[in-house]
């Protein structure tokens, strides 16, 4: 898999130093979310308070792409609010099903435009949305309790 240096940078960056990375003791909704095509696996913590991600907490294994990518949707979900949050996650999920035919709007996305090369590369596309997908999944679990 060949991405941009820079962007190949910004994804090691996170994957040795990942953020949000310690599930808080509190929350308002936990998912475990797992890709058995690569192996990764996520458990991701959430509080939602007065429509707001107050936090975005998780532990995980995986490989390189999974898990920074969940480092970079913890961290740009948290202080959102839930809509904003929820079209984030949508427009992240456009650019995985782009082919590399986009690169993300980097106002909205800001690390996750490093994850677009992503994209040309079908069997990694579920290892790009696990950590995303699994803040999707908790957000709205939430917002039913
Ligand atoms: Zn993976």
């Amino acid at each position: 898999m060949e991405l941009d240096s820079l962007y190949q940078e910004v994804i090691l960056d996170h994957y040795k130093h990942p953020l949000n990375k310690k599930l808080s003791p509190t929350f308002t909704a936990q998912v475990h979310h797992v890709n058995p095509s690569c192996g990764d696996e996520i458990t991701l913590n959430v509080n939602i308070s007065d429509g707001i991600v107050t936090s975005v907490t998780w532990e995980g294994v995986g490989c390189s792409i999974s898990q920074a990518s969940t480092s970079i949707a913890s961290d740009l979900m948290t202080g959102k609010n839930l809509d904003e949050a929820l079209k984030i996650v949508e427009s992240f999920s456009d650019l995985m099903s782009s082919k590399g035919t986009m690169a993300g709007d980097e106002d909205i996305l800001e690390d996750g435009v490093a994850l677009a090369g992503v994209s040309k590369f079908p069997a990694r596309i579920k290892c790009a949305l696990l950590g995303w997908m699994a803040f999707k999944d908790a957000a709205i679990q939430s917002s039913k309790n």
